[in-house]
């Protein structure tokens, strides 16, 4: 499934509820589910929870760009001729690693 078929799914399933709640609102279900992520990570769950939890991430992440209009497989071509900061499909930036 590409990144635009999951997010009509997403937007079929659950855009009324969406838009009556509201982008800040949403936000905070979505940071909500980051949490529950960073617990998962953290924790070190079987992979079955894991896999869940980023499920969860990004369903969540796909409805708050439904709310607000953002076209996700439209933005991810940000990334896809390279990274935006050096251009370079492996990054030769300099390293961030923290
Ligand atoms: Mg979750
Ligand atoms: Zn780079």
């Amino acid at each position: 499934m590409h990144i635009r078929e999951f997010q009509q799914l997403i937007d079929r399933m659950y855009s009324d509820k969406d838009r009556a709640r509201g982008a800040a609102k949403t936000f905070l279900w979505f940071a909500e589910e980051v949490g529950e992520l960073a617990s998962a990570v953290a924790k070190g769950e079987d992979r079955a929870n894991l896999t869940s939890e980023f499920a969860d991430v990004l369903a969540w992440l796909v409805t708050l760009a439904n709310v607000e209009g953002v076209d996700l497989e439209e933005a991810i071509k940000k990334f896809t001729s390279g990274c935006p900061g050096c251009g370079q499909l492996v990054c030769k930036c300099d390293a961030k690693l923290t």
